[in-house]
C-alpha cells in the first residue's frame, strides 16, 4: 500500500506527493499521512535488531521510498542519557535527557532536514525556501548541500550572528529580514510563491512532522533497552512525560501522532503526558491553555531574548496539541528567560551537558513542574535536549568565571618566565581552600554534594560514609565545615553531633545538616543550637546549598 494522506477537514484521501500542498478536495493544507501499520508491526519485529540505531530504521512509516545513504549525515540515534544528579537534585530517579545535540548540526531539526530533503530529491525537486528561528535553517542548509538543492533561508534579525554564519558558511541564499518571525515566514512564503519554489510549511508539511516521530520512536525503544529487554520483545517503554521547549509546537506534534501510532500497533501499552514549554516573553498556547480556550490569540511583539522560541503565532498546531493533552495528558507551562538561563547553568553543572536556551527552557519547565508536584518522582521523565550554548554564555556567567594571569613586569626580568607565571597564578588562585567534611552513607549523595560544591567555588574535600569514619577524619583534619547526613546505620548523624560537641577543638566547626526525610518536632529540639543550616535532600536546588556554604565559611 502506497503513502496516503488523509485531509484533516473532510477526510478525502489521496497518496503523497511532496509538491503537493494541499486538499485536492477541499484545498485544507491540515492533513495526515498513514500506512500499512500491520504491514509495517510486522517488519518491525522481524527487522529492527538487525538495523543500526539510527533515524532510517524507522523507514516504514516515513515519506521517503528509497532512503539514499549518498544524502545522510548520521542522523537520529542520539543517546538517551540517564540524568542521575539532577534527578538526585529534584527527586525523580527516573530522568532522562534525550541528547539530540548529537544529531550532524546538534539539534533536532537535523531530522526534519534529513526526512524533508529526502523527499524533495526523491520527487525531483532542486530549489525550496524555508523560514527560520536559526536551528531549522542550520540543519537545511547542511541537507541541502549534500544533496545539491537550492536553499533560500529567512531569519529575523534576531538570529546570532555566530549562527547566521554557520548558515552562510554552508552556501545557502541567507534573507535577513528585520521583522518578527511570524512576519519572516509570511515574507518567504509570498517569496515562494512568486517563484513556484518549495516551501517548507512547519507543522503543515507532511515529511517535517513525519521526522519529528522518530524521537519518539527512539525514546521507547532505548526505554526498553534501558529495562533490559530486546526491541522484538513488546511492549517497548513509553516514558510518563515528554518535555519539549516549544517555538510553533511542530517536534511535539510528530511525537503525539508518533505515540499514538506505537499505541494502535501494540508497540506501547499506554500513552505519555507530553509537556510544552514556552518562554513567557512569547506563550500565546500557555495563555490559551490557561484560560481553556481552543484557539491561540497570537501574540504580536515577542518579548524573549530566546529567538529560537519567538513563534507568536502557533496557528492549529496548538488546537490539535490541546486535543492530545485532554485526551492523554499534559499541558503547557511558560518559564521566564532568567529561569531558563539559570536551569542551562545547573545542566551544564550537574550533568556536564551544555544546551541552548531553548532547550533549557524545557529543563525549567520541568523543575516548576516538580515544584508543584504535577510530575511524581515514580514517574519516568524524558526532556528533548538541543543545541549550542555559544551564543549565551556570557549572559549565563556573569562575572569573575576565568582567572585573568598576566606575567608582573619587575618579576618578568629577574625571574625565569615560568616561575614568574606560576607566582601570578597562585595569587589568584589560592593554594589553601576551605576545608569541608561531607558524611553520607550513599556514595551518590555524596557525589552530588560534591559536585555542588565543586561547580560552585573551590573546596578541599573529605569524605566519610559512616559516623565513626567521619568523627576520626573531623579529628584529624579538624575542617572548616561539615556537611552531615543523619540516617546512617550504626553511628547516626545525631550521635557524630554530640560527640563533637563535646571535644572543644571541634565544638565550634559550623554543621549544614543535609537529610532526606522530615524530622519530627523532637528531632528538630535535639537539633537546635547545635547546627547552623539544615536542608532536605532531594529537592534542594545547587545553588541554595552553595550559597549557604559560602556564608558560612565567611
Ligand atoms: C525548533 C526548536 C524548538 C521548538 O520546536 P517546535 O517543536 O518547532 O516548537 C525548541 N528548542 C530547540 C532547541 C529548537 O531548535
Ligand atoms: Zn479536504
Amino acid at each position: 500500500m502506497p503513502l496516503q494522506v488523509r485531509c484533516l477537514d473532510c477526510g478525502h484521501v489521496a497518496p503523497f506527493s511532496p509538491s503537493e500542498f494541499s486538499c485536492p478536495r477541499c484545498h485544507s493544507e491540515w492533513r495526515e499521512a498513514s500506512y500499512d501499520y500491520e504491514g509495517a508491526k510486522q517488519e518491525w519485529l522481524r527487522a529492527l535488531t538487525q538495523r543500526p540505531f539510527k533515524l532510517w530504521r524507522y523507514r516504514e512509516l516515513l515519506p521517503v521510498r528509497e532512503p539514499s545513504p549518498l544524502l545522510m549525515l548520521g542522523e537520529g540515534g542520539t543517546p538517551l542519557i540517564r540524568a542521575v544528579n539532577l534527578g538526585m537534585m529534584l527527586g525523580l530517579p527516573h530522568l532522562y535527557i534525550k541528547d539530540e545535540r548529537q544529531g550532524p548540526t546538534a539539534s533536532f531539526k537535523d531530522r526534519q532536514a534529513a526526512v524533508t530533503i529526502a523527499a524533495l530529491k526523491e520527487a525531483g525537486i532542486t530549489e525550496m525556501v524555508v523560514a527560520s528561528t536559526g536551528n531549522v535553517a542550520i540543519s537545511y542548509s547542511a541537507y541541502a548541500a549534500r544533496a545539491g538543492i537550492k536553499l533560500w533561508i529567512f531569519v529575523t534579525s534576531l538570529v546570532p550572528a555566530t549562527k547566521m554564519r554557520e548558515i552562510a558558511l554552508y552556501g545557502s541564499q541567507l534573507i535577513k529580514v528585520t521583522a518578527s518571525y511570524d512576519q519572516t515566514k509570511q515574507v518567504a512564503a509570498d517569496f515562494a510563491r512568486q517563484r513556484g519554489l518549495y516551501l517548507d510549511t512547519g507543522a503543515r508539511s507532511i515529511p517535517s512532522v513525519e521526522a519529528m516521530k522518530t524521537i519518539a520512536f527512539e525514546i521507547c525503544e532505548q526505554l526498553s533497552w534501558e529495562a533490559g529487554r530486546s526491541s522484538n520483545v513488546l511492549p517497548w517503554r513509553a516514558p510518563d512525560w515528554y518535555i519539549q521547549a516549544v517555538s510553533g509546537g511542530m517536534g511535539p506534534l510528530g511525537i503525539a501522532k508518533a505515540f499514538r501510532e506505537l499505541y494502535q500497533m501494540g508497540l506501547i501499552d499506554r500513552m505519555p503526558s507530553i509537556a510544552a514549554i514556552q518562554a513567557a516573553g512569547c506563550a500565546p498556547m500557555v495563555e490559551a491553555w490557561k484560560k481553556n480556550a481552543e484557539v491561540a490569540a497570537p501574540v504580536t511583539s515577542p518579548r524573549t531574548h530566546i529567538e529560537t522560541l519567538a513563534t507568536g503565532n502557533p496557528g492549529r498546531t496548538y488546537t490539535l496539541l490541546r486535543a492530545y493533552m485532554l485526551e492523554h495528558g499534559g499541558l503547557f507551562e511558560s518559564v521566564s528567560d532568567a529561569e531558563a538561563f539559570r536551569a542551562m547553568h545547573v545542566l551544564a553543572k550537574m550533568e556536564g551537558i551544555s544546551a541552548e536556551p531553548a532547550a533549557a527552557t524545557a529543563f525549567a519547565g520541568l523543575f516548576k513542574m516538580v515544584r508543584q508536584g504535577i510530575v511524581r518522582p515514580t514517574d519516568t521523565v524524558v526532556v528533548n535536549c538541543t543545541g549550542h550554548t555559544m551564543p549565551t554564555e556570557e549572559e549565563v556567567l556573569g562575572d569573575e568565571w576565568v582567572h585573568d594571569v598576566a606575567l608582573p613586569a619587575q618579576q618578568a626580568a629577574a625571574a625565569p618566565p615560568q616561575e614568574g607565571l606560576l607566582a601570578a597564578l597562585n595569587q589568584v588562585v589560592p593554594q589553601r581552600f576551605p576545608r569541608v567534611v561531607i558524611v553520607d552513607d550513599h556514595e551518590d549523595a555524596r557525589r552530588l554534594i560534591r559536585r555542588v560544591l565543586q561547580s560552585q567555588g573551590n573546596f578541599t574535600l573529605f569524605e566519610a560514609s559512616n559516623g565513626q569514619e567521619a568523627l576520626q577524619l573531623i579529628y584529624r583534619e579538624l575542617p572548616d565545615l561539615i556537611i552531615l547526613d543523619l540516617m546512617m546505620p550504626e553511628m547516626d548523624g545525631f550521635s557524630v553531633l554530640e560527640h563533637l560537641k563535646t571535644h572543644p577543638e571541634t565544638s565550634r566547626i559550623p554543621v549544614i545538616v543535609v537529610t532526606a526525610k522530615e524530622l519530627t518536632p523532637e528531632e528538630k529540639q535535639r537539633l537546635r543550637g547545635q547546627i547552623q543550616g539544615l536542608m532536605q535532600k532531594g529537592d534542594f536546588l545547587s545553588d541554595e546549598l552553595a550559597l549557604e556554604v559560602k556564608e558560612l565559611l565567611e
